[in-house]
């Protein structure tokens, strides 16, 4: 009997990038992928606790399984399992649907022994793997089943320590820990060897990074540096950095290492100072401001792109109207906007009111939409004409009209790719450029893409 396995992967990148190590391990065994739950043995969901909407989807989807684990016969078990970023009140919930319910890197260990328990299961090849010492590293020491052949996400970090009032990552994740510095060059090593071209390191906050071996310490400018230095032909960003821990070091090797993208994502969250000290960030507005000017007279043609939420408990239009001012001031490339929404167990939850409504934080989130949509816009008129590099991501075909079949002079395919500013470009090709890093002129642009 084949076992197959189901996942759903909720979330940011740093779950899906665990979800990939899960699946390594699940192959390795003996497991097989299936994208078509109906058919699959064991259903593992990464979850996302961080949004209201991530845990509904989940809610929704749980029933059907449970269903469907009472129709099967024993030879054709379906077990379920939830790990990911579940924060404790969720969990609660949740450990009264699934089979299982555990920290990531405690999946192995805990669906070996289920497993090994399901005596009907011909799952001779598990025997004895649930003796097996797991820790942290061992988890990321696994070989991840990479989703794709030419972009990966490394992570370098995990956890936070900063407990700002609204975020579940602290209770999920625990406090920041560090991976060696020497398995990450080495997996970007052996990535660049693959021919992989674009490296995004990953961690709930980059910025801090530090691993001392004796006296030694590697900081994550240091690390930057280091897998700057790695020949060959690739990128490196980093996702997610902090305003109060973006040194000057960090900014100097963002642009003095050429492989480094000049992209900067850097979280706002409110321009208010009053909801910034509520929220328990630790920069006020005027801070936040010199920073990006900091950034950008130092990093030639760099994007910023930011978080921001609206409608926080006692946010008032008074509030909201400082926000829109960073707005205005800073123009963002990019800002990715939330309404509030409280998550059980965080200190915003249990002692901040959620008073703005949701009509009022629909409104403001409109608003915000709209100025980022007139920034977005400025800032793209500065490529116009402009020859920048692009790696591409997937290709369309373009199915041709009838004139230019007559001309032969159109390009069957449409290209869509990254600028290093991670800007979206689309562009015409008679050739599959797929995983290749290009250059292109742009002569369009839009909001929110470049043409050429
Ligand atoms: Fe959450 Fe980021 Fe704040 Fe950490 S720094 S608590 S991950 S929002």
């Amino acid at each position: 009997m084949v076992l197959k396995y189901y996942q759903l992967i909720l979330g940011c990148q740093m779950n899906k990038s665990d979800a990939e190590r899960v699946a390594s391990f699940l192959e390795s065994i003996g497991f097989v992928q299936t994208f078509d739950e109906k058919e699959a043995n064991l259903i593992c969901a990464q979850a996302c606790s961080v949004r209201q909407s991530a845990v509904d989807r989940i809610k929704g989807r749980v029933d059907r399984w449970r269903a469907e684990q009472k129709r099967r016969p024993a030879s054709n078990f379906l077990m379920t399992a939830l790990t990911g970023c579940v924060l404790p009140a969720d969990r609660k919930i949740f450990e009264k649907q699934f089979d299982l319910v555990c920290e990531t890197n405690h999946l192995r260990q805990e669906l070996v022994q289920r497993i090994n328990g399901l005596t009907t299961v011909p799952t001779k090849r598990l025997a004895g793997k649930n003796s097996v010492e797991i820790t942290d590293d061992d988890f990321f020491a696994l070989a991840p089943k990479y989703s794709s052949k030419f972009r990966s996400y490394i992570p370098i970090q995990t956890g936070c320590n900063n407990f700002c009032t609204y975020c579940a990552v602290p209770y999920t994740k625990g406090p920041e820990q560090y991976r060696p510095y020497t398995k990450i060059v080495q997996e970007v090593k052996n990535l660049v060897k693959q021919g992989y071209k674009e490296i995004t390191l990953l961690g709930q906050n980059v910025n801090t990074y530090c691993d001392q071996v004796k006296s030694q310490k590697v900081q994550f400018a240091d690390l930057l540096k280091l897998i700057n230095d790695i020949h060959g032909d690739f990128w490196i960003r980093f996702i997610s950095s902090n305003p109060w821990d973006m040194s000057d070091e960090i900014i100097k090797a963002v642009a003095e290492c050429q492989k480094v993208c000049e992209y900067v994502h850097l979280p706002l969250q409110s321009g208010s100072d009053k909801i910034l000290k509520k929220m328990n960030r630790r920069y006020s507005q005027k801070e936040y401001l010199t920073l990006v000017d900091k950034i950008r007279a130092q990093i030639p043609n760099v994007a910023v792109t930011c978080d921001i939420i609206v409608g926080f408990p006692c946010e008032t239009e008074k509030d909201f109207l400082e926000t829109a001012k960073v707005m205005e001031k800073v123009k963002f490339d990019m800002a990715y906007i939330a309404r509030y929404s409280p998550r059980p167990g965080t200190v915003a939850a249990r002692f901040m009111k959620d008073n703005v409504s949701t009509k009022e934080k629909k409104r403001r989130e409109r608003e915000l939409e709209r100025i980022l949509r007139q920034s977005a816009l400025e800032r793209n008129q500065e490529y116009v004409g402009r020859e920048v590099e692009a790696l591409v991501e997937k290709v369309k075909s373009n199915p041709p009209t009838a004139e230019k079949v007559k001309s032969s002079s159109q390009k069957s395919k449409v290209l869509f790719g990254k600028t290093r500013t991670f800007k979206t470009v689309k562009l015409m090709s008679d050739r599959d450029l797929t995983g290749q890093i290009i250059k292109v002129k742009i002569t369009k642009i839009r909001e929110f893409g470049l043409e050429g």
